[in-house]
C-alpha cells in the first residue's frame, strides 16, 4: 500500500482547487485499488464526507471529483449546524466488477492513515457493509448500525426526513402555510430517499406525480400510496404542480428542463441539481424558489454526525446525542432554509448563492461559536 500526498502546485491545475489542505492518493496493487482523499478544511472541525466508489475515465477526473465534493461537504456541514469540516474519498473503479471486501479492507488503512482529520461514509457506490468492512481497519468511519443504540445506520430516512421538512419550509415561504394537503409534488425518482419522501407527502395529504426508470418500483409505490399518478422520466419536467422534486440524478436543471416547469418550488435531495450557476438565475427569472440541494439533503450528515459523536464519546452539543434530539436537529433544515430566502430577498440574490454566503460565514470563522461546540 501506498500514500502519496498531492502537491498543492500539481492541484493548482485544477479549476475546483481551493487550497485544499490535502489530498491523498493511496494505492494497493494486489487489491487494485487507487482512492483518493481530499479533506478541503476543517475550520469546523474533523472533516467528513462520503466514500465514492465510480468508473473515472481518468485520475484527473477522480482528483476533480474529490476536489468538489470534499469542498461541498465544508458548506454542508457548516450549514448543517454541525461542528465538522469538508471531506469526501473517491475509489477508481466500477463497484459492480471491482469492489471486493480486500479493496475496502485497504480502503479503511487509507482513511486511519489520515489519523481522524477524515471521517468517511457511504456514497454512491459504498454501502452499509463497505462501512463495516473498513470499521475493522478504522474507527474514523460511519453509517454502521448500532448495537442497541438508537443512532445510526443507513442516512437515506434522515435525509428524506429533512427534505420533507425543506418543502414544508418552502411552502411556508411561497404560500404562507407549509400544509401539504392538496399540494401537488411531481417526484423524480423513487429510491431509498425520493420513495420515502413521497411517503412523508402522502401522509399529509399532498397529491403525488411520480417518474422512476424502474417500472416496476413505480408500479408497487402507485399501489401502496393511493391516488399517485406514474408519468414517464420524460414526462416529469412538464407536470403542472407546485412542486418539483428532484431525487434521482443531478443536473436535472438545465437549459432543456428549465422552460418546462410549471412549479412554483423546487425542492429535492439530488445532489447536485442545478447543471451551472446560470440555472440557478434561469429559475428565479421564472419566479421558481429553488430550495438549495446541499442544504435539503442535509438530514443523512447529521444523523451520521450523531453517530459518530456518539460512538467516540464526545458531544459537541449542549444537548444529549438522542434520537429525539436529532430529529430536532433536522427540522431545524427548515429553519436554515427561511434564513436563506430572507437573504435571497434582501440581497436580490439568488438562494444558491445566498446559501454559500451563509455557509462560508460560518466556517470561515474558525473561532465560531460551532467550532467550539457551544452550539
Ligand atoms: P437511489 O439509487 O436509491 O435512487 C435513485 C432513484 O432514481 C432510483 O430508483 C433510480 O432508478 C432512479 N433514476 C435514475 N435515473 C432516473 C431518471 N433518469 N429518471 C427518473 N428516475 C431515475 O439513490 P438515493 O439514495 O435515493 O439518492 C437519490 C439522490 O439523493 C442522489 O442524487 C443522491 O446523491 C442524493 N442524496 C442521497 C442521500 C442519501 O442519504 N441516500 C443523501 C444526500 C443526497
Amino acid at each position: 500500500m501506498k500514500y502519496i500526498d498531492l502537491d498543492a502546485s500539481d492541484l493548482s491545475k485544477f479549476s475546483d482547487y481551493d487550497g485544499h489542505e490535502v489530498i491523498r492518493n493511496i494505492r494497493d496493487e494486489e487489491t487494485g485499488l487507487n482512492a483518493y482523499v481530499g479533506v478541503h478544511n476543517r475550520n469546523m472541525g474533523p472533516a467528513l464526507g462520503g466514500c465514492r466508489m465510480y468508473t473515472y475515465a481518468s485520475d484527473e477526473d477522480a482528483i476533480t471529483d474529490v476536489l468538489r465534493l470534499s469542498r461541498g461537504m465544508t458548506y454542508k456541514n457548516a450549514l448543517a449546524g454541525l461542528p465538522l469540516g469538508g471531506g469526501k474519498s473517491v475509489i477508481v473503479g466500477n463497484p459492480f466488477e471491482m469492489k471486493t471486501d480486500a479493496l475496502m479492507a485497504e480502503m479503511g488503512k487509507g482513511v486511519d492513515s489520515l489519523e481522524g482529520r477524515y471521517i468517511t461514509a457511504e456514497d454512491s457506490g459504498s454501502n452499509v457493509h463497505d462501512m463495516q468492512v473498513m470499521n475493522e481497519h478504522t474507527k474514523y468511519v460511519v453509517g454502521i448500525p448500532s448495537e442497541g443504540g438508537d443512532l445510526g445506520g443507513d442516512p437515506s430516512p434522515f435525509t428524506a426526513y429533512g427534505i420533507y421538512c425543506g418543502i414544508k419550509a418552502a411552502a411556508q415561504k411561497r404560500y404562507g402555510s407549509s400544509d401539504m394537503k392538496g399540494i401537488k409534488v411531481a417526484i423524480q425518482g423513487m429510491g431509498a430517499v425520493g420513495y420515502r419522501v413521497a411517503k412523508h407527502l402522502h401522509e399529509d395529504g399532498a397529491e403525488l406525480v411520480i417518474t422512476d426508470v424502474r417500472d416496476d418500483v413505480l408500479q408497487k409505490v402507485a399501489a401502496e400510496l393511493s391516488g399517485t399518478q406514474i408519468v414517464s422520466p420524460d414526462e416529469i419536467f412538464g407536470v403542472e404542480a407546485q412542486i418539483f422534486s428532484p431525487n434521482a440524478l443531478g443536473a436535472q436543471i438545465n437549459d432543456v428542463t428549465i422552460p418546462q416547469l410549471k412549479v412554483d418550488i423546487v425542492a429535492g435531495g439530488a445532489n447536485n441539481q442545478l447543471a451551472t450557476s446560470q440555472s440557478g438565475v434561469m429559475l428565479a427569472e421564472k419566479n421558481i424558489l429553488y430550495v438549495p440541494d446541499y442544504v435539503i439533503n442535509a438530514g443523512g450528515v447529521i444523523a451520521v454526525a450523531y453517530e459518530y459523536f456518539d460512538r467516540i464519546n464526545q458531544n459537541p452539543f449542549a444537548f444529549d446525542l438522542n434520537r429525539e434530539n436529532l430529529m430536532k436537529h433536522i427540522e431545524g433544515i427548515g429553519k436554515t432554509i427561511g434564513k436563506i430566502f430572507n437573504v435571497a430577498e434582501q440581497r436580490s440574490i439568488t438562494t444558491d448563492v445566498a446559501a454559500d454566503e451563509l455557509a462560508e460565514a460560518i466556517f470561515s470563522d474558525d473561532q465560531s461559536e460551532l467550532a467550539n461546540g457551544t452550539h
